[in-house]
């Protein structure tokens, strides 16, 4: 098994892929930067653009290192995505390709893909099935008409769909997405979360060895979490997320959850300022040996800057009451970098959202949240699994529902624990006296 945030350098089994990956998407991204921004026609959601590169080159591609095959597909559409996400195309590029150097999270869920991350932690790329990407390009227009209408959307934002071939070796698509964890912030808690019972537990066991493990919805429950929104964030955020699951609904996808990562103002950024990497990059729950840990720690002063000024920013938010809503650009970009993402709803506080008590007022933790995996089609497959899992199990609380229904126990159970602590306390009251 493949440990967490290993940087993928020369050495490592996966260099000659990533470095492919990265050559053709600095090759392509800055192709289709460098024309006249223009309106999206019908072509370009179809549109896809083969390269082929040599150590030779020619006068279309520069020369590479290795020959390779890159396949950029629906570049403009990708393009319009970048821009509605309100990414700098220089930016873009520099993460991407800066210094070629990705660390690889291996495979953290059964799937089999493979997840990189940037240099600067701000994206990921994910490996992803031949159908997940059909499908992707299938729903590229709804996807892109959803983004338009909802620029908050929680759902992945996608702002690259590629496939690389290496001789004699398989074709590999790929996602370029955002990293819904700041690279700045330590993430004291994660969970994935999908509303179902089965096979939703992380042992708890394991937890002293990982304590960085993504946790799932029976720990949730066990811990009697919430997700602490006072009233006009419980809004905004569940407005959001219903007009995402009535399209991932209406495309008949299914198994998505919500990822959510828990920064707790009261123990602050202290713990593991070493390697931040080991705490935002766990989903599987792997842990690196002091080697691997070091080997990732690419520390530039630019970053400790960042952490400092983070620390600084988190004391104003504290101080700050109550938390602007609505235009959520009231938030200054005062990282430099872009960790606070102005104009995001759900970005608007350092990046992420606060917890918010039921008057508003600012709470202890800081969210990182959004909907993940929504490449997953309802097909045949699922329905067998649907068939097989129903035998043995209760039937509303298998994953494998159809969209529908998967759709709306999603929603219900996020619904359900979206309460402020004082909301939270008054109906543990109301239970007791009952
Ligand atoms: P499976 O289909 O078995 O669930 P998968 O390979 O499709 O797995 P995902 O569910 O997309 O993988 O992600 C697995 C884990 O990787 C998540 O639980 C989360 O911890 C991490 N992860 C995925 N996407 C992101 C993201 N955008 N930002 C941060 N972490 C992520
Ligand atoms: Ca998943
Ligand atoms: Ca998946």
């Amino acid at each position: 098994r493949v440990l967490v945030g290993i940087k993928v350098d020369e050495s490592h089994a996966n260099w000659v892929t990533a470095y492919n990956m990265l050559t053709g998407i600095r090759v392509s991204v800055s192709r289709t930067n460098a024309k006249l921004d223009r309106e999206l026609t019908n072509a370009d959601f179809e549109a896809k653009q083969k390269s082929t590169f040599d150590i030779t080159g020619n006068e279309l591609v520069p020369s590479a290192k290795y020959d390779f095959k890159f396949k950029d597909y629906a570049p403009w559409v990708f393009r319009r995505l970048r821009s509605l996400f309100r990414l700098d195309p220089a930016d873009y590029l520099m993460s991407l390709t800066g210094k070629y150097i990705l660390s690889e999270l291996g495979s953290p869920g059964k799937s089999g893909s493979f997840f990189y991350f940037s240099r600067d932690y701000k994206y990921i790329i994910k490996t992803i099935h031949h159908a997940e990407h059909k499908f992707l390009r299938k729903v590229l227009r709804d996807y892109y008409n959803h983004v338009q209408s909802n620029p908050n959307t929680l759902l992945s934002q996608f702002y690259g769909l590629h496939r690389v071939k290496m001789p004699y070796g398989k074709k590999i698509h790929f996602v370029v997405m955002n990293n819904l964890f700041p690279p700045h912030r330590d993430i004291h808690a994660t969970f994935d979360l999908k509303g179902s019972t089965v096979g939703r537990d992380y042992k708890e066991d394991d937890l002293a060895k990982n304590p960085r493990a993504t946790l799932k919805d029976l720990n949730w429950r066990r811990r009697q979490q919430h997700l602490e929104l006072g009233i006009q964030k419980k809004r905004l955020f569940l407005e959001q997320l219903r007009k995402d699951v009535e399209l991932l609904k209406r495309l008949h996808i299914m198994d998505y959850s919500l990822l959510i990562g828990i920064h707790d103002l009261s123990r602050g950024n202290e713990e593991n300022l070493r390697d931040k990497t080991l705490q935002i990059f766990n989903p599987g729950g792997q842990k690196a040996s002091t080697d691997e840990t070091s080997s990732v720690l690419l520390r530039t002063p630019s970053k400790m800057e960042n952490v400092r000024k983070a620390r600084e920013l988190r004391e104003k938010i504290r101080q700050e009451r109550p938390v602007p809503i609505g235009p959520a650009d009231k938030m200054p970009n005062e990282l430099g970098e872009t960790h606070s993402r102005p104009g995001f709803v759900f970005n608007q506080d350092d990046g992420g959202f606060q917890a918010t008590h039921e008057d508003n007022s600012p709470a202890e933790e800081v969210y990182y949240l959004g909907v993940i995996d929504c490449l997953t089609h309802y097909g045949v497959i699922k329905k067998i699994e649907h068939f097989w899992k129903g035998l043995s199990n209760d039937g509303s609380q298998i994953s494998a529902l159809p969209p529908e229904q998967y759709g709306d126990r999603f929603y219900n159970f996020v619904e359900g624990i979206t309460v402020s602590a004082e909301e939270a306390r008054r109906k543990a009251l109301q239970k007791e006296r009952e």
